[in-house]
């Protein structure tokens, strides 16, 4: 049985934030109406079979109201990302959830939705909740109305928690509270506030991001004029570097580099994608990962619009997977194990990396732990706020 996981990617945002640069922007209604119609017809459409590597799976026809499924394919999960996919109108996230249910056989999947406060409401939580949602991300950032407004953000504080309360109310048990530091204007104080705030709220997740400023956004310009007053090098990691300490108490472990659970409710969707599990993206500018192929759609909505989805189309090297597969799986701290690099590349981890991994072994930014038959290769704390340097060094 093959593993795949779906990405639904939803491009609109009530207004852009200054830090931006996913590919999201606001958007008229009659644009959305296309975007979901173009997105159904893709879905209905997609044809794994047609991958150049065959995809592996087997298909059958007439299955389910006539529907062609993937037989020997298992959707472990579905993720619903943006832009703002709350956004939407209701009926449109249900036709798309209805047109991935018609072409696949979705039976117990992790279904994430990302969501910003601000956009959603009780009915619409209810209507994603009754669709099949069993995981939501809320958008939060910062606790500091002051800081939400500098980053462009349309949510306050109070919408957020309103936001919150209101997922619980209607029922949703798996809630990622995602939050930002090393802001403008932020002090680790002021990061700490934000933590506690938040885990005090009891989520199942938290996500906790530095901010990065990317090249084309508002604040890369701001920053560029001097006029982004950003939290210096040892602020921002001391900000990072704690961030573990401070959620601990209240029953959070640290999985990612930015990624905090309480057991048993680690993003699974995120974990495929860490793991090297195949992956199909839908939607304006979504990528697609499948037996070492990687396609990416176009990032132009009138091409989307007209039907022409894919535009780049990699094929990977076995150095690109090795290199790729060892950069993802060390931002989990449970690192990768010896055995299944083996298993997946039919060599040994040591031979392909053993140079690297030494050096970052005697600089104590790399751990090995062995197991009774097998072991594993992980960041060390230090590692981990220095994880940039290792994992370049892992490009073979
Ligand atoms: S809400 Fe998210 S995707 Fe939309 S503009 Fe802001 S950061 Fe970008």
């Amino acid at each position: 049985m093959k593993n795949l996981e779906i990405y639904i990617h939803i491009p609109f945002c009530v207004q852009k934030c200054a830090y931006c640069d996913f590919l999201s922007f606001p958007s008229g209604r009659k644009t959305r109406a296309q975007y979901a119609e173009a997105l159904c017809r893709e879905i209905l459409e997609a044809d794994i079979g047609a991958f150049p590597s065959g995809g592996g799976a087997e298909k059958v026809s007439g299955v389910n109201e006539g529907a062609e499924h993937e037989r020997g394919i298992n959707i472990v999960s579905v993720f619903f990302g943006g832009g703002t996919p709350s956004v939407p109108e209701t009926e449109e996230m249900e036709k798309i959830m209805s047109a991935l249910r018609a072409r696949f056989v979705i039976k117990d999947p992790e279904i994430s939705m990302e969501m910003n406060p601000g956009t959603v409401d009780r009915n619409k939580l209810e209507a994603y909740r009754d669709m099949g949602v069993n995981r939501i991300s809320i958008g939060c950032q910062s606790m500091d109305d002051e800081l939400l407004a500098r980053l462009g953000r349309i949510h306050r504080r109070k919408d957020f928690l309103e936001c919150y309360s209101m997922a619980k109310d209607v029922g949703f048990n798996n809630i990622n509270i995602d939050l930002m530091s090393a802001l403008p204007g932020e002090t680790f104080d002021m990061w700490k506030h934000d933590l506690i705030s938040a885990a005090e709220l009891g989520p199942e997740h938290i996500s906790a991001y530095s901010l990065i400023i990317e090249e084309g956004t508002p604040f890369f310009q701001m920053q560029k004029k001097g006029m982004l007053d950003l939290p210096d090098e040892e602020e921002e990691r001391r900000m990072y570097r704690e961030t573990g300490n401070i959620l601990r108490p209240y029953g959070y472990h640290q999985y990612e580099i930015s990624n905090y659970a309480k057991d048993g409710y680690e993003c699974r969707h995120n974990l495929g994608y860490w793991t090297g599990t195949d992956y199909i993206g839908f939607g304006l500018g979504a990528s697609s990962y499948i037996d070492g192929v990687r396609f990416r759609n176009t990032g132009s909505m009138r091409k989307y619009l007209k039907g022409s989805a894919r535009e780049d189309i990699e094929i990977l090297t076995t150095q690109d997977m090795q290199s790729e597969y060892m950069i993802l799986g060390l931002r989990l701290n449970r690192g990768v194990g010896g055995k299944e690099f083996e298993r997946r590349f039919g060599v040994g981890m040591m031979s392909v990396f053993g140079d690297v991994i030494e050096k970052y072994m005697k600089a104590e930014l790399l751990r090995k732990t062995e197991e009774p038959d097998d072991f594993r290769i992980s960041l060390t704390d230090r590692g981990f706020s220095l994880s940039n340097v290792v994992m370049a060094d892992m490009l073979l």
